[in-house]
Order: C-alpha cells, then structure tokens, then sequence
C-alpha cells in the first residue's frame, strides 16, 4: 500500500484525498479526490457524489496516525463543489461531533446534520437592503417623521421594519421619508447587528446578588469550570449570570444562552437589549430559514457574538466561544429524543470542556444529576436564598381534596374559587395550571360504555372543543365531534370524562364571568408572535385570571400575579418514572413560583388526593433540602442516575409479533456483564404509536461500567433490523414511554 500523505506539500503530482463526511446516517467519513490543483482544508463544505445522488457534506479530518485510504485512486469519486465562501467548521466542533457520537452511539454523519441544519447558510447571501439617515430633513415635517429622524440619529443602516419599530411609526413614514430623499437605501452588511455594549449601566446588585456575581465572576474567568448558579425563583440569576456574558464579551469571546422554550426568549432578549444595547441572536424552529443562514455565518466568522437560543444552538460552529449559560437547566425541554438522542445540558458540559470554555448551569431547582455533582465538588455551587425586592416567596397550602371536594363535574374546590374571588377583588392576577391540553382527557359513551381510542396508537382521543373535535395527542390523528356514539348510535349520549384545560376555563367562566381571561396552550398558540402578545398583556395586567399548561409554568415574571392554583397536583406522581417526583416537585415549584414576584405577596393552593405524600409535603413546608435529600438517598440506593447508568432500547414494527420477536432476539445476544443488568424486553407502556408495536429493554448499568463499549459489542452481535423493524439506542434516557 502506497503512503499518500494529506498534507499538500507533497501532493503536487497526484491529488490529495481527503476524508468527507456525508450528513447522512454514516458511522463515518468516506474518502474522495480533491480536483486537481484545487485544496480544501477540513471543515471545509462541499458537494460530494454518494450513489446517484450529490450531498452538500463537510472535509473531516483524518484521526491521528490513520493512514490514508487503500482503496485503489481509481475507484474514489472526486469532490464537484468547494464551497470557498461559506465558513469552515471549526476544529472544536468536529470534536465535539465525534464526542457526540461516541456518547450516544449516534451516527458521526446525523450529529453533523445537526450542525448542518442552517437554512440558507450554504446558498450565496441574497442583498438585502436597508435605509440610512443621510439626505435633508423633509420639507413637510410630521410627528412621526420627526421620531423617524430622531432614532437613525446613529447613522447607521437600519431594517426598514425595524426602523419603524423603534420609531413607533407604520413602514409607510419610512417609505415617505425616503421618498423624500431624507433616507437612502443601502445595501446592508451580512450581518447587521449593533454591538453589544457589556459596559453599559447595569443594574445595582444587591448584597447577595453582588457576592454572587463576584464569585461566578471567578468561576468563568478563564477555561473550563462548571458553576450550578442555584437561586430562588424572582432572585435575579438573569442579572446575576449577565455579569457573566459582560466579562465574556469583553474578553471579545462568545457567549450562548441556552432557554428550554422558545416562549422564554422574548422577555430575556427585552432584557438583554437594556443591558447591552442590542438584541442577541435568535436560534429556534421558530426562526426563518433565510434568518437561521444568516446567524450560523454570522456565529461562524465571530460576528455574532451573543446568541440566545433552544437546544439545537449548542450545534452551531461557534469558533471562540467564551460561555455557555443553561438556564433552567432541570428541564426536560432540553432532552431530545429523536434521531440523536441527547441531554443538552450534558452535552453543554462537554462542549465547555472540549472548547475550555466555562459554564453556567442556573435553576430554582437543579437536577438531581447536577446537585449531587455541585456536592460531590465537580460543579462550583452558588446559592441565592431570598428574593430580589425582599419579596418573600409564596405561601404554599395543600388543598385536601377529600376534604374540600368540588361539586359533581367541576375541578376547582371552594377552597380556591374562595381564594381566587378575594384576590380578584383585589385586583390582582391569578394563575390555573394544568398540564394537560384539551377539554377532556377521555370521551365515552353513557349508554354502552364506548371510549374513543385513536386507531393508530395505544391511546384515548383527546376532546378539543374548542376546534370540535378528537385528537390523538401522538400521532395528531383527529375526528369530527360526532353527535351520536360509533357504537350504539344513541344521541347525545357521549361524556366527557376528566378535565383539561379548555374546561377549566369554560369552568372559570361560569364562576367570574366578569374576569378577563387567558387560555394559554401550545395547540391555542399556533404562533410565537401570538404567545408573545398574550405573555405581553399578562404582565402588563390586562388579563385577570390566566389558564394554563406548562407554557405558562417556566420562567415568565409576571408582576401582578398573586395566586397560582395547581388543578391537579398528582398528576405528574401518577407516572411510574424515576424522575416523576423530582420532574413534580420542580414543575410545581416553578409554577408557584410565579406568584408574588414584586410588590404583592403570593399564594399557591395545590389541589391534591395525597396531602401526606413526600413531594406535596415538602413543597407545603418549603423544604427543599429535605425533598433533595430525600430524593438523593432513593436514587443511590436503587443505583438509579446518577449513581448509575441507564440506557434504553426501544424496537418498533408495524406487526407485533415481529416487533416482540426482535426484541427477544436482541436481548439473547446481550453479552454477560458484571456490572450491566438487561431487563426486558417488555411491551412499551404506550404500546403502540402511529401504528407502530413498541417494546423496551433497560439497560442498567454502575457508574464504573463503560456502558457505550458494552451497547457497541452487543448490539454489533444483533442481526440487522430486517424490513420495517426499527431499533433506537437512547443514553440516560428520560422517556419510558
Ligand atoms: P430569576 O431568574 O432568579 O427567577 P430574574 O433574574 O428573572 O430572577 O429577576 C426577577 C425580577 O427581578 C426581574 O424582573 C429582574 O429584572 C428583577 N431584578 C432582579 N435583580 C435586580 C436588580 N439587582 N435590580 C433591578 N431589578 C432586579
Ligand atoms: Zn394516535
């Protein structure tokens, strides 16, 4: 075999090879051809032939001491496009793809789709225009116009529709004002955004904030350090950690915000603007395509230089990033469990460690998993006790169901509605939770006892009233609302069985049917600019009674908000996972937490069938500590996360037999193991989804096991998965669906 070296020093008479990595599901890189006096360096784009088929894929590099390819020259394919003008992928990137797989036995070529799924980033830039302050004022001065003038003063060249946003005028002042010739329309750069400014006036910490701050000032100086910034709801870790982003900014080194919602973004990128004098980048699924091209260029050559963003941000090719901060980081928003299966925040940690960058891991109530690393001394660990403005946190009560139960068919129990009238009367706000969307989590029939089920999953159809009709919740399948019942053909004879959230609003209705009110759940609020409008109203009190999912739940300060009712505390108990107390306790004491955040002091009245149970419990007496400790103790001793490690298989096939017969044959080829125990297969408790039999195995194993090296020999001694049959690997899995 002949050496043939990369490097292009010695390649002048025969053409380079290179590795190329094709974003598909491809363990690794294949090699081509680079044309003739043509060279690419890895990270490089390109467009590559596989099959018939041409891939915009990425040059990787070649591991250490690897030789390059046998193949015989003749045989590789030769790369058709160099994209020169799109930024490279940075070094620390591909670390960390690799990193990514190897963790989570992902195809290397599907974690590089993720950082690949850039929008426009890969077409030339479209011109886009925008308009600069440079010729006379206007012969006809307005009101308007005046404002118009007054904020371009800056001579720089602004988005028209910006422009008029900050101007508070219609695009059509806008057009007038060039027309006249006071405007030009310029060009605007690729990227257009103000500087931030980290040393603008910040706001004046107060004692426990200020130490705080000092002290995650030390932990994010410089390299790679991990800080569990762990304060009360309404403490001020935003301003706390924005310490933080300035001294990265200054260091000139980027800085990413990770959010577990999309809904959150808007009030911290307000924030950010009065902080820093500009708005940070955006990265979500609500983000255009042609946006989304514009900030991973702009994340790529350092323009960008805060980006607040969901998960998927942590793919971006950030070539100096100098901080990550994960705020709310317990929340389960950041697992994702299709294709790549991965926690973000574990996975923010590794990209730290991998970039030497530090990290900001902030919650009111952390993960186990990140708690027991701040005491077990990995993670720095700070602590916020009291809230900012002294406001103390809400007064939590349990409301006994038994004792205080509401009339046939209603779900509020005069204990709230008694609580939730006088706070009315005050003219102060109150917050309904319940997680669960719809009118009614199941419909049947009174005559013949008929449920709807969804015909292609394991589950009941869910009633929306509001849109008439029946949905299935996994597979989005839906019905009409029918008059009659399938089965017996009696009229009228259908009921609904359980509360969701549009009948606990047709409830509140009924009892305060002068209140202004809010539903709000993600199928209600189709788009982010309609929740962002509804989130405005609630904090600036034009809504009385707000009704919610978990999207109310997270992070929003509403000022005026004094009681938060939880309409069914048990709910999350009543799921048999390991993590359903802690999820609870964390859910509710962010929902409750909304309550009392300012001036007026909050209440939270948990509805509950179990008063006496541990979790209720400690959220009533405010002992967090004794919860975490409690907590702490059960999962080392079932050796559950993270005193041990799981990992779950889930096989799937549109035939049940085949889908269990699989499974079978998947658990006779597990290797014997010491320290991994293989339970299952068993059927999935969601038994079916999209027509699809599901059946699970759980694999757990002690901390000292190398779980992955295991997963790899077994599951490489499996028959390969024949015809539809599908098996998915999902590390420290939080789903047991
Ligand atoms: P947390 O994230 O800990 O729940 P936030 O950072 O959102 O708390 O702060 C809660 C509210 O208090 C916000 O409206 C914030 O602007 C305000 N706040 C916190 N600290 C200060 C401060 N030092 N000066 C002025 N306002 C503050
Ligand atoms: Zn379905």
């Amino acid at each position: 075999m002949a050496k043939t070296s990369t490097s292009p020093k010695t390649t002048k008479a025969t053409p380079e090879t290179v590795p190329v990595l094709v974003p598909l599901a491809l363990p690794a890189p294949y090699d081509y051809l680079v044309p003739k006096g043509d060279h690419v360096e890895p990270g490089a784009f390109v467009v590559v032939p596989l099959g018939p088929v041409k891939y915009l894929a990425a040059v990787w590099r070649r591991p250490e001491g690897d030789e390059a390819p046998s193949i015989p020259r003749k045989k590789l394919r030769e790369i058709l496009e160099i994209f020169d003008d799109v930024p490279k992928l940075p070094k620390v990137s591909m670390d960390f793809a690799e990193w990514v797989a190897n963790y989570t036995l992902a195809p290397l070529g599907m974690v590089l789709r993720m950082m690949m799924s850039a929008g426009s980033a890969f077409q030339p830039p479209a011109p886009r225009y925008g308009v600069r302050l440079e010729g006379p004022p206007p012969e006809r001065m307005t009101p308007a116009r005046a404002r118009v003038l007054e904020a371009a003063r800056n001579g720089l060249i602004w988005v028209k529709s910006s422009l008029a946003e900050a101007a508070g005028v219609s695009p059509g002042v806008i057009d007038g004002l060039v027309d006249a010739g006071t405007l030009t329309t310029e060009p605007l750069p690729d990227w257009h955004a103000m500087p931030l400014d980290p040393s603008r006036e910040r706001a004046t910490l107060n004692e426990e904030q200020a130490q705080a701050a000092k002290e995650l000032l030390e932990y994010t100086r410089d390299g790679f350090a991990v800080t569990l910034l762990d304060g009360v709801t309404g403490s001020g870790k935003t301003e706390v950690y924005f310490e933080a982003i300035a001294q990265c900014l200054e260091r000139g080194q980027q800085a990413l915000v990770l959010m577990p919602e999309i809904a959150l973004t808007s009030q911290f990128i307000a924030r950010c603007e009065e902080r820093f004098g500009a708005k940070p980048a955006e990265w979500h699924s609500g983000v255009s395509p042609s946006t989304r091209g514009r900030v991973w260029r702009a994340v790529a050559e350092i323009k960008a230089k805060l980006v607040v963003g969901a998960r998927s941000a942590l793919f971006l090719p950030f070539p100096d990033l100098g901080l990550i901060v994960v705020d709310e980081e317990h929340d389960q928003a950041y697992k994702q469990e299709d294709r790549v299966a991965y926690q973000a925040r574990d996975m923010a940690v590794v990209r730290g460690h991998l970039g030497h960058c530090p990290v900001v891991l902030s919650s009111a109530t952390p993960s186990i998993e990140t708690l027991v690393n701040a005491e077990q001394g990995r993670y720095w660990h700070i602590r916020i006790g009291t809230r900012y403005k002294a406001a103390a946190l809400p007064a939590l009560q349990a409301v006994d169901m038994r004792k205080s139960p509401p009339e046939r068919g209603r779900w509020l129990s005069p204990a709230l509605t008694e609580v939730m009238a006088e706070t009315l009367e005050r003219g102060e706000q109150v917050l309904l939770f319940l997680n669960r969307r719809g009118y009614a989590p199941v419909t049947l029939c009174r005559k013949c006892g008929f449920r709807f089920e969804c015909p292609n999953c394991s589950a009941w159809l869910v009633e929306h009233r509001f849109r008439h009709r029946l949905e299935c919740h996994h597979c989005g399948k839906f019905v009409p609302l029918p008059h009659e019942c399938p089965s017996c053909s009696t009229e009228e004879s259908l009921v609904a069985c359980g509360p969701g959230i549009e009948r606990i609003a047709e409830e509140v209705a009924e009892l305060f049917p002068e209140a202004r009110r809010a539903l709000l759940s993600s199928d209600l609020t189709p788009s982010i600019a309609d929740l962002r409008e509804t989130l405005r109203e609630i904090e600036e009190r034009e809504v009385d009674i707000v009704i919610g999912t978990q999207l109310v739940a997270k992070g929003h300060h509403f000022p005026g908000l004094a009681l938060v009712g939880v309409i069914d505390g048990d709910l999350g108990l009543a799921q048999g996972d390991p993590r359903a107390a802690e999820r609870t306790f964390q859910l509710l004491s962010q929902v409750t937490g909304r309550a009392g955040r300012e001036a007026i002091p909050g209440r939270g009245l948990i509805q509950t069938y179990m008063p006496e149970h541990p979790v209720i419990a400690a959220l009533v007496a405010g002992d967090r500590d004794a919860f975490y400790a409690q907590e702490i103790e059960a999962r080392r001793e079932a050796g559950m996360p993270p005193f041990g490690r799981l990992a779950s298989i889930l096989v799937t096939a549109g035939n049940r037999a085949v889908a269990e017969g699989y499974a079978r044959e998947v658990a006779r080829a597990a290797p014997p193991a010491e320290k991994i125990q293989v339970l299952g297969p068993a059927e999935a408790p969601l038994s079916v989804i999209r027509g699809r039999y599901r059946y699970r195995l759980l694999v757990k194993a002690t901390r000292e096991a190398d779980l992955q090296a295991y997963l790899r020999v077994w599951l490489g001694n499996v028959p390969k998965a024949r015809g539809d049959t599908r098996l998915g690997v999902d590390i420290d899995p939080y789903s047991f669906l």
